[in-house]
Parts: C-alpha cells; sequence; structure tokens
C-alpha cells in the first residue's frame, strides 16, 4: 500500500499542478475577453457619436434655411417700408420687421451654439478614434503574447498529463477510484500526511489504533473527519513538497 500512496502523492502533485495551469489559463483567456469588451464598447460608443453629430448638422443645415427664410421676410418686409403710405400700416410693417429681427438674432445665437457643439463632439469623436487605434494595436500585441503563454501551458498540460496517465495505471482501480471520488467532492488534497497522531488535512486527532495503521502502510486509511486518505508522514519526507498556494 505504501507504493500505492506515494503514486496518488505523485498522482495528486500533478493535478495541482494541472489546477495551477488551468487557472492561469482562464485568467489570460478572461483578460482578453475583458480588453476586446472594452473595445466593443467604445466602438459602440463612438458610432452613437458620429449618429449624433449627424443629427446636429441636420439640425444646423435647417436652422441655416430658417435663417435665410427670416433675412428674405426680413428685406421684403424693408422694401414694403418705404412704399406703404399710411401711418397705421407703416406701424404694422414695423412691428413685423422688429419680430422678425428678434427671430433673426434668436436664430443665429441657437446656430452659434450649435456650432461649438459640433466642434466639441468632432474633438470627442477624434480622441475615441485614436484611443481605439491605440487600443486595437495594444490588443493585438497583447494576443500574440497571450497566445505564445498558452501555448506554452498546453506543453506543460500535455507533458503533465503523459505522467498522469502513467501514474494512474499503476495504482489500483480501488484506490484510484476512492482518489477520483474524494477530488470530485471537493478541491484541493484529496490525499494527506498524518502526523503526531493527527490528520494534517483537517487537524483532527485520529483514533491511536488507525494511526498504528497508517505508519504499517498495508491498509488504505480514510481520515474520519475530512474523508481524506492518510499517508505517514515520514514516507514522504523525501518527496517534492506540495505548492505554496493549496489549501489543504
Ligand atoms: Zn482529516
Amino acid at each position: 500500500m505504501k507504493e500505492q500512496l506515494a503514486l496518488l502523492r505523485e498522482l495528486q502533485h500533478i493535478d495541482l499542478e494541472l489546477d495551477e495551469i488551468q487557472s492561469k489559463k482562464d485568467q489570460i483567456v478572461a483578460r482578453l475577453k475583458e480588453n476586446t469588451s472594452f473595445l466593443d464598447k467604445l466602438v459602440q460608443d463612438l458610432n452613437a457619436q458620429k449618429e449624433e453629430l449627424e443629427e446636429i448638422r441636420t439640425l444646423q443645415r435647417r436652422k441655416k434655411d430658417d435663417l435665410a427664410e427670416i433675412k428674405e421676410q426680413l428685406s421684403v418686409r424693408q422694401k414694403r417700408l418705404r412704399e406703404v403710405t399710411s401711418a397705421k400700416e407703416y406701424s404694422a410693417v414695423e412691428k413685423e420687421i422688429d419680430s422678425l429681427k428678434k427671430s433673426a438674432e434668436q436664430t443665429e445665437e441657437e446656430l452659434l451654439h450649435l456650432l461649438e457643439v459640433v466642434e466639441s463632439t468632432e474633438s470627442s469623436i477624434k480622441e475615441k478614434e485614436d484611443k481605439i487605434v491605440q487600443l486595437r494595436e495594444g490588443i493585438a500585441s497583447d494576443e500574440g503574447e497571450a497566445e505564445k503563454q498558452l501555448a506554452a501551458l498546453d506543453d506543460k498540460i500535455k507533458a503533465l498529463k503523459d505522467r498522469q496517465e502513467e501514474a494512474r495505471g499503476e495504482v489500483s482501480r480501488r484506490v484510484i477510484h476512492k482518489y477520483d471520488f474524494i477530488r470530485s467532492r471537493r478541491p484541493g488534497l484529496a490525499i494527506v500526511a498524518a502526523k503526531d497522531g493527527h490528520c494534517e488535512g483537517c487537524y483532527m486527532a485520529l483514533p491511536p489504533q488507525q494511526f498504528i495503521e497508517i505508519q504499517r502502510g498495508q491498509t488504505l486509511e480514510i481520515c474520519p473527519s475530512c474523508n481524506r486518505i492518510l499517508y505517514f508522514w515520514e514516507d514522504a519526507v523525501d518527496e517534492e513538497p506540495l505548492p505554496d498556494k493549496v489549501e489543504a
């Protein structure tokens, strides 16, 4: 059984490394996705702003037509003012001229304001376009880098899976089944050390008789508290320690 447990520890090492590599891959993919969705959002904003600018320009053209129309009417009235004979009509035309002048002034002010809006919208569009170009370049180089990283991680996965298959082939079906079952139930460690009479996975004291059995290493022993497979700690002192990050 001690040999089987040593194989399980090796297998666990491989599995934990595979977990870590997978989470690195996930992080890379998530980062790329985040970049792309940020860019998409910016492009959407840009398109919305371009539409807005078109609307403002349409309004601008309409106001210019309005102003031309008002000026036309104004000149007609001014001509008539020179031709009228009655004082009553004169005053009526004069009133119309006043009101048209006011409209012209107001429309000119509106046009001035629209011009400002057009200019600020144009500069904001330019800014966004520059930013998008920059982002696209950044994303392209980031993607190139990420592809390399992912390929390197895939190579590692391939090598680990080969070792994993080999190690699994040497463990008895009953033991591997137990190991897989524990791993399917909880992430992290499936096989833990028993030391000084307690389980190093959950730190609960083990029944003294069970601790003796674990030292003998002839049976598959399971922690009664955390249900993990146990091995005698001294059997693994020469082995590579587990990665720091792993939580028991
Ligand atoms: Zn335990």
